[in-house]
């Protein structure tokens, strides 16, 4: 099978380089065009627009940073609209809110290609490790032409019905996420500050209830101020918000998501938004002790 691959960021290239062990032909495009080299490498083609990707395959995945991203790759010059058609596929596996989504849609659709989008749940390793579980919802017929690429990328997929649920359900599932993450991180710093050792905290956490696997993946390196991106921070800032926005539409009160985007926000302004979402950690370590 042929697929085109648009964005080759920590997940992008991961996703393609993943399908190209698996005996895929894979056509990549990245707007910083030297990231497709290591791609070339291990056998990948190069498209030098989204719109050739497009023209070569039938099947185009796209993962890209954010809805600026998404759209801009679809719909500026030499996007993927100049090239989509009859007969040809485009999946959005970014995160984006439902109505960017729907946007590119329409867009898609109205010069007669399919479309689905696919966000993903997992990280770097399970994109690497194709363990990755994948959202996806729209065109039921796309979606089916796709589950030998799914099959590779994904451990399970959902098929979520119409075009915006499968945004939805991501942003539910990293607005929960972030959430955790902000606890977990007062729960560290409460430890330490009040003479517990960090790492004992870990593995009581690891024995009961609640123990997850973010926090024994994460837990030990955040004790290092070990911050080396998975999933960037300011991309969980930006599903927060989102998530957030979606909360306004359903009049549903989020008072815990609400003060974790806070958070984000600020770690954010203190230069980590390329650090791992687990830096959120360090904002707690600006504060100075009570007398
Ligand atoms: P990343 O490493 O920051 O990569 C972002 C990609 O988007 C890069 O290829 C970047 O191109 C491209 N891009 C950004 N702005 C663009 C624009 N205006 N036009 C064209 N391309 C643009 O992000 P990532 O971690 O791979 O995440 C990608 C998506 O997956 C995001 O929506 C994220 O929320 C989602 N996601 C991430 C994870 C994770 O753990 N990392 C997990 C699940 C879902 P350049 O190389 O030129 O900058």
């Amino acid at each position: 099978m042929e697929v085109g691959f648009l964005g080759l960021g920590i997940m992008g290239k991961a996703m393609s380089m993943n399908l190209l062990k698996n005996g895929f032909k894979v056509t990549v495009w990245n707007r910083t065009l030297s990231k497709c080299n290591e791609l070339v490498a291990h056998g990948a083609s190069i498209g030098k627009t989204p719109a050739e990707v497009i023209n070569k395959c039938t099947i185009t995945i796209a993962m890209l940073s954010d809805p600026a991203a998404a759209l801009s790759v679809v719909l500026d010059k030499d996007g993927v609209l100049e090239q989509i058609c009859g007969g040809k596929g485009y999946i959005d596996m970014s995160t984006v809110d439902p109505e960017t989504s729907c946007k590119i849609n329409e867009a898609i659709t109205s010069k007669g290609g399919r479309f689905f989008e696919a966000p993903v749940s997992g990280s770097k390793q399970p994109a690497e490790t194709g363990q990755l579980v994948i959202l996806a919802a729209g065109d039921k017929a796309l979606y089916e032409a796709a589950i030998p690429a799914f099959d590779i990328l994904g451990k399970k997929s959902f098929f979520l019905g119409q075009v915006g649920n499968g945004a939805k359900m991501k942003l539910v599932v990293n607005m929960i996420m972030g959430s955790m993450m902000n606890a977990f991180s007062e729960g560290l710093t409460l430890a330490d500050r009040s003479g517990l050792n960090p790492h004992d905290l870990l593995d009581v956490l690891d024995l009961g209830a609640i123990a997850n696997p973010m926090f024994k993946g994460k837990g030990p390196a955040m004790l290092q101020n070990n911050y080396s991106p998975a999933f960037p921070l300011k991309h969980q800032q930006k599903d927060k918000r989102l998530a957030l926005a979606l909360g306004d539409e359903n009049s549903v009160p989020m008072p815990v998501a609400a003060a974790s985007n806070e958070a984000f926000k600020k770690a954010r302004s203190m230069g980590l938004g390329d650090m791992d979402f687990s830096a959120v950690f360090e904002t707690l370590k600006v504060l100075k002790h009570s007398s």
